[in-house]
C-alpha cells in the first residue's frame, strides 16, 4: 500500500521578494515567470515562478516530498490572497520540446541522446519507488538546464499508484498517451512508461509527435488502428525494440523502467565503443618547445580538465599549452633537485592533473613525484617506494590518479604500485608482474598496465591479472607506451604499429584508430581525450597531435 511522504516544511516566499523578469511558459492552469528573488541572507537567486490560476496544494504536496537530481526543485511557495506560486528552481534553457525545435530538424548527437534518454528515465525509476505516476510525462515537461541536463517538471497530475488505477479524471497530452487512458480512461502502473518512449522517439528524430493530426484522429489510429509512431530506419535496433516493447497496447507487456535504463546504458556503451575507432579527424598539430641541442622526448600528456589546457611531460623541460597549442608555462624540473645534480638526472616521464585542474603531477627520474600548481610553479616533491618492496633506488615511471583521487605510482624497479595521497603520505602497494611503465584506471577501478614490448595487463585494485590484452596482428607487434581510460574504454598508445589501439574494460579488442603522421621519431607515445570524449590528443616525441570526430 502507497503511503504518502509527509509534506516537508515548505519555504514561505513573500511575493514583495520577487522582482518579475519575464514570461517563460503557460500552462493549461498556470502561468510561469522567471522571477529575480531577493533573499534575504543570499541576495538575488534567479527562480522559476509557477503561477496557478487557483489555489491548489496538489502540485505542492507531491513535490515537496521529491528530491532527485533530474527532477525540478521545489523551492518554496509564494501563498497570499492574491497568488499562489510553486517558486521553482530555474532551467534557464526552457523545455526539451523547444530545444528540439531550436535543433530545426536536425537531432542530438548519439551521445547526447543516450544521456538524455537515461537523464529521462531516471527521475521515473525514483517516481516508481515513491509508488508515483507522474501522468504527464512529455517534452514540454522536461526542462533543460544550463550545464545540459534534463529536469522533469509540472507535477500538476501526478498520482499515487493506489489512487491511479481506476478513474483518470485529468486527461494528459494525447500525443504521448497509453491507449488504456484514451478507452477506458484506465491509468496503469506502466503509463509513464508509454509516454517517455514517445519523449525517446522525439529526442531520436527531432520531431513532434503526430504533428499536424487532431487529437481525434490520434486517438483513432494509436487505439483502433494499434498504429505506432514511425520508427527510423537508422535507430539503433536496441532502442528500436525498446520503443516497441514501450508501446505495446498491454501494458503488463511493457517494460519496467529498471530494464529500460540498462537497455540504454548497454546501448550507449555499444555505441561508444563502435564510434571510438573514429574515423577521426586531425584537428590541428603543435611541435613541442625543447631545450636546444637536446633531443625532444615528450612521454606523457593529460589535459586539465577545468581549462582544457594540455600538460606534456617532456624530458628535461615539461609544459603546458592551451588547448590550440599556444605555449603557455614551462615546469622547472630543476626545482627540487639537489645540489649539483645535473637537469638531466631530472627526467619528467607522466603527467596527471587533479579532477580539480589545480595540480599537475609528475613522475620523474630522479625518483621524485614533483608536484606544480595550474600555472606550472613547482609547488614541492615526495618520494614514492614501497616499503615491502626489496632494497634499490625505485626508477618511477608510471602514474594516474584513481577514483578516490588517490595517485598510483609505478615503480619499475620493484615492479610495484605505490598509492598516496595527493600530499605523497603513503597509503598501500601492489606488486604487478611487468614494470609499470605508463599507468591508467578504468571506470570499475582495475589498472591497465603497459611495459614496451610487453603485452598490457589489466589488474584488480589488488594487483590480480584479470586480462592480458591481444594485439591483432600478433604479440610480436606489442611496444606500448601511453594509456588512457575514458569511460568504459582502453585507448593504449602503440610504437610498432604506430596508432592507437582501443579495447573495451573486459579487454575485447574494439579496433584500432589510425592516427596520422607517425613517422620515425614521430612515435606515438601519450594518449589522452577531453572530458566529453570529443577530442583525442595524441603526444609523439616531438609534436601533439589534436583529433575530433
Ligand atoms: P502547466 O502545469 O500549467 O502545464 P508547466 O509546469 O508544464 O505548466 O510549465 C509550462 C512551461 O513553463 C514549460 O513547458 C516550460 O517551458 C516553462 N517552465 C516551467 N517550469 C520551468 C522551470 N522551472 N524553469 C524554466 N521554465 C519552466
Amino acid at each position: 500500500m502507497a503511503t504518502h511522504t509527509p509534506v516537508k516544511q515548505i519555504n514561505q516566499i513573500k511575493r514583495n521578494d520577487l522582482k518579475f523578469v519575464k514570461q517563460i511558459g503557460e500552462g493549461g492552469f498556470s502561468s510561469v515567470y522567471q522571477m529575480t528573488w531577493i533573499h534575504p541572507s543570499l541576495g538575488p537567486i534567479e527562480i522559476a515562478a509557477k503561477k496557478l490560476i487557483k489555489r491548489d496544494v496538489k502540485e505542492l504536496d507531491i513535490m515537496s516530498g521529491l528530491d532527485h537530481p533530474n527532477i525540478v526543485k521545489l523551492i518554496g511557495v509564494v501563498d497570499e490572497l492574491m497568488d499562489f506560486m510553486l517558486i521553482l528552481e530555474l532551467c534557464n534553457r526552457g523545455s526539451l520540446r523547444s530545444y528540439l525545435q531550436g535543433l530545426n530538424g536536425g537531432r542530438l548527437s548519439d551521445q547526447q541522446f543516450y544521456d538524455w534518454a537515461e537523464q529521462a528515465a531516471r527521475p521515473l525509476e525514483y517516481l516508481k519507488q515513491k509508488h508515483l505516476v507522474h501522468k504527464d510525462v512529455k517534452s514540454p515537461n522536461y526542462m533543460v538546464t544550463t550545464d545540459n541536463n534534463l529536469k522533469l517538471g509540472d507535477f500538476g497530475i501526478a498520482k499515487f499508484i493506489d489512487q491511479t488505477v481506476g478513474n483518470a479524471t485529468e486527461t494528459a497530452s494525447c500525443r504521448w498517451m497509453a491507449p488504456e487512458l484514451f478507452v477506458k480512461g484506465i491509468l496503469s502502473p506502466k503509463y509513464d512508461i508509454f509516454a517517455y518512449a514517445v519523449v525517446i522517439w522525439e529526442m531520436r528524430t527531432g520531431k513532434y509527435p503526430f504533428e499536424g493530426l487532431e487529437p481525434q484522429v490520434i486517438a483513432w489510429r494509436v487505439c483502433q488502428k494499434k498504429e505506432r509512431l514511425p520508427i527510423p530506419e537508422d535507430c539503433p535496433r536496441p532502442i528500436k525494440d525498446l520503443m516497441k516493447q514501450c508501446w505495446k497496447t498491454d501494458w503488463k507487456k511493457r517494460p519496467s523502467i529498471e530494464e529500460i535504463i540498462s537497455v540504454i546504458k548497454a546501448a550507449a556503451k555499444e555505441t561508444r565503443q563502435k564510434q571510438i575507432t573514429g574515423p577521426w579527424k586531425l584537428e590541428r598539430k603543435f611541435e613541442l618547445q625543447f631545450v636546444p641541442g637536446k633531443r625532444s622526448r615528450a612521454y606523457g600528456i593529460a589535459v586539465n580538465p577545468s581549462n582544457r589546457d594540455v600538460a606534456v611531460a617532456h624530458w628535461w623541460s615539461s609544459q603546458v599549452y592551451t588547448n590550440n597549442g599556444e605555449y603557455k608555462h614551462s615546469m622547472d624540473t630543476l626545482q627540487g633537485l639537489e645540489p649539483g645534480m645535473e637537469g638531466e638526472t631530472s627526467r619528467p616521464f607522466q603527467v596527471t592533473v587533479n579532477p580539480q585542474g589545480t595540480t599537475y603531477i609528475i613522475t620523474d627520474s630522479s625518483n621524485h613525484v614533483k608536484c606544480y600548481d595550474s600555472q606550472a610553479h613547482f609547488t614541492g616533491q615526495w618520494v614514492s617506494s614501497c616499503p615491502h618492496a626489496s632494497s634499490g633506488s625505485p626508477w618511477l615511471r608510471g602514474l594516474a590518479m584513481d577514483h578516490e583521487e588517490h595517485l598510483l605510482v609505478g615503480d619499475c624497479n620493484s615492479k610495484h604500485i605505490n598509492r598516496h595521497r595527493q600530499d605523497g603520505s603513503y597509503l598501500s602497494s601492489i606488486k604487478v608482474g611487468i614494470e609499470p611503465t605508463c599507468i591508467a584506471v578504468t571506470s570499475q577501478g582495475a589498472i591497465v598496465v603497459t611495459e614496451i614490448f610487453k603485452p598490457p595487463q589489466i589488474v584488480s585494485s589488488t594487483g590480480q591479472v584479470m586480462c592480458t590484452l591481444k594485439h591483432p596482428v600478433g604479440e610480436s607487434q606489442w611496444n606500448p607506451y601511453g594509456v588512457y581510460c575514458h569511460e568504459d574504454i582502453i585507448l593504449i598508445a602503440n610504437h610498432t604499429t604506430r596508432n592507437i589501439l582501443c579495447y573495451s574494460e573486459s579487454g575485447k579488442y574494439l579496433g584500432d584508430i589510425p592516427v596520422s603522421g607517425f613517422h620515425s621519431p614521430k612515435l606515438p607515445t601519450g594518449v589522452a581525450m577531453t572530458a566529453d570524449g570529443k577530442k583525442l590528443l595524441v603526444c609523439t616525441l616531438r609534436s601533439v597531435h589534436v583529433y575530433s570526430l
